[in-house]
């Protein structure tokens, strides 16, 4: 199995928190002298950056948020002039104002690297023929290409939206390596079953797929479909874009680029670090960005470090794959809670349907929740108050273990509750004026 940089990605793991700590403290000058955001906050604080002399000391830093970076957009949280910078990426604000993140020619070209090396631990190589199909303009499309052209493979540029010209090129080219997002290479294989074009006339080994969640139920069905192997790879625009981890061909788990991304996995509500093998809300620090570098930027992505090592010889450090967003985490009086919880309590109980809708209310200075459910139709009907009371009082109690607060359970009639076709089972309604 091919590594890019085994320099690198096999350094000892003192060596490279050496690096990371040098790195840390770079970085931290140039946010400190460039950027009046980190500065003001870390004076506001009494923190002195020359204190920072270990990775633990990460934690006494502040947390960076998607706020934080809206309310410095355009160009304030750039730390270079911008005279260096040679790229900018803009978000798209589909909830509110947009982010801008600029790069320098040393942040593209490490940029670059870091897709290179999560191209090969796919096993992809100069042989490869590699079509990217992100929608224009994201920065998907950006980084690949460049990542893919660095290791020297044969890059097909493909943000089109026809499905059909999608596998004509894949045909005609012979394209060996698919990257887009999971949903459209979904797409793309359920086109792929009503074309003239068979699995078999493509030479399709290898997916990447990112950008999004998504599960093993679904990589097998690319698979199947496809007739390919699919990994999965994370990044975001904030950091960098594609490139921040990877899957190797172990595919226990993505190894994060620690040379660049020092890590963190923190419980979204307390902020306190998480175990490894608990899943929480992903945190980065950059340690090589100079456009526009990031400290502890709290990404609202739900994932684990995993403990171990890894059989490919890689010494990075492996997340779980991402399991949602944090978003979604609701707080109702002095509980917070993900309705995930919930999802997976409807799910063991006995005598009603695995979705539901929860209002949360406020009567006074007192928060509740309510909790809509349908019966399942099989329940017997025989001594009916009494089947129901009792469904009624074990799914509250259920609930209370697992969240700390019990819903009032109401039933209402098969079939009149949302059945989202995402991933989310329990729909959250904010009944509370704020
Ligand atoms: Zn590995």
């Amino acid at each position: 199995m091919a590594i890019y940089e085994p320099a690198k990605e096999q350094m000892p793991r003192e060596l490279l928190e050496q690096l990371q700590v040098e790195r840390l403290q770079t970085t931290l000058n140039r946010v400190y002298r460039n950027v009046a955001f980190y500065r003001q906050s870390f004076d506001e604080r009494g923190i002195d950056v020359r204190d920072v002399k270990e990775i633990a000391s990460l934690r006494q830093l502040p947390f960076t948020t998607k706020e934080d970076l809206r309310a410095s957009y355009p160009y304030d949280m750039f730390a270079v002039p911008l005279r260096d910078i040679v790229r900018i990426h803009s978000t798209s604000g589909t909830t509110g104002k947009p982010i801008g993140v600029g790069y320098t020619q040393n942040d593209l070209d490490h940029w670059a690297t870091l897709i290179a090396r999560v191209l090969t631990g796919c096993g992809i190589d100069e042989r490869d023929f590699v079509q990217i199909a992100f929608h224009n303009l994201a920065t998907g499309t950006f980084g690949f290409h460049a990542g893919a052209e660095r290791l020297k493979a044969s890059v097909i540029p493909a943000s089109i939206p026809d499905l059909h010209e999608q596998l004509r090129m894949m045909r005609d080219y012979r394209t060996t390596a698919l990257v887009c997002t999971p949903t459209y290479a979904l797409r793309i294989a359920l086109a792929l079953e009503d074309s003239e074009i068979s699995p078999h006339e493509l030479n399709l080994a290898v997916g990447l797929f990112g950008g999004e969640p998504w599960s093993d139920d679904l990589r097998a069905e690319l698979e199947e479909r496809l007739h390919i192997k699919a990994y999965d790879n994370f990044g975001l625009s904030e950091i960098m874009g594609p490139g921040v981890s990877g899957e190797c061909e172990v595919r226990e788990g993505l190894h994060i680029n620690e040379d660049h991304f020092l890590v963190e996995v923190i419980d979204p509500i307390t902020t306190e670090p998480m175990p490894p093998g608990k899943a929480g809300e992903l945190v980065f620090t950059t340690l090589t960005k100079e456009g526009f570098p990031l400290i502890r930027y709290r990404t609202g992505d739900l994932a684990a470090l995993l403990p171990g090592a890894c059989a490919c010889g890689r010494t990075f450090a492996r997340m779980s794959r991402v399991s949602g967003r944090c978003d979604d985490l609701v707080i109702c009086g002095e509980t917070k809670f993900f309705p995930a919880r919930v999802e997976e309590i409807l799910l063991q109980a006995e005598g009603v349907e695995p979705h539901g809708e929860l209002y949360v209310q406020r009567e006074g200075a007192t928060d509740s929740m309510e909790l809509h459910v349908e019966l399942d139709p099989a329940v017997p009907r025989l001594d009916e108050i009494k089947t129901l009371e009792r469904i009624k009082r074990q799914l509250a109690e259920g609930i209370e273990r697992a969240i700390g607060i019990s819903p009032r359970v109401v039933f209402v009639e098969h079939g009149t509750l949302v059945r989202s076709a995402g991933k989310r089972n329990v729909v959250v309604h904010d009944k509370r004026t704020r």
